[in-house]
């Protein structure tokens, strides 16, 4: 299967990894758009957020948890972040393998940041 992510995950690419557990990883993106920008990833390769099954609920709710956790302790909390899941076309999806952006640590104007 020829998906970056899955190969970041297998470490056969390049990261610079903030957290691994049994279900996810999270990695700093390679494009940041903002100080912090990580992406918080599935460890199994599914395509999309349309993909998960009523039997990903901890999953779902691991990636979110994930991505709070790294806010916390990265000291951005306090002055707010964006969560972000693109899915599909429509919403701007490049990589097809499920990943939630973390972006803060500055204030994301939507004129001068449309992520
Ligand atoms: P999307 O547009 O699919 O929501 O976001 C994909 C994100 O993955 C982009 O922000 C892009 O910078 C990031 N990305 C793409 N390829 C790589 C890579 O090889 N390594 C890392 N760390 N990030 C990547
Ligand atoms: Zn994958």
């Amino acid at each position: 299967m020829d998906c970056i992510f899955c190969k970041i995950i297998k470490k056969e690419i390049p990261a610079e990894f903030l957290y691994e557990d049994d279900l996810v990883v999270a990695f700093k993106d390679i494009g940041p758009i903002a100080p912090v920008h990580i992406l918080v990833i599935p460890k199994d390769h599914i395509e999309s957020i349309v993909d998960l099954t009523s039997d990903q609920e901890k999953l779902a709710g691991r990636l979110v948890l994930t991505a709070r956790n790294l806010a916390n302790q990265l000291g951005i909390s306090p002055n707010g972040y964006k969560l972000l899941f693109r899915v599909g076309m429509h919403g701007g999806q490049e990589v097809p393998h499920v990943h939630l952006h973390l972006i803060g640590g500055a204030p994301l104007s939507e004129n001068i940041h449309p992520l």
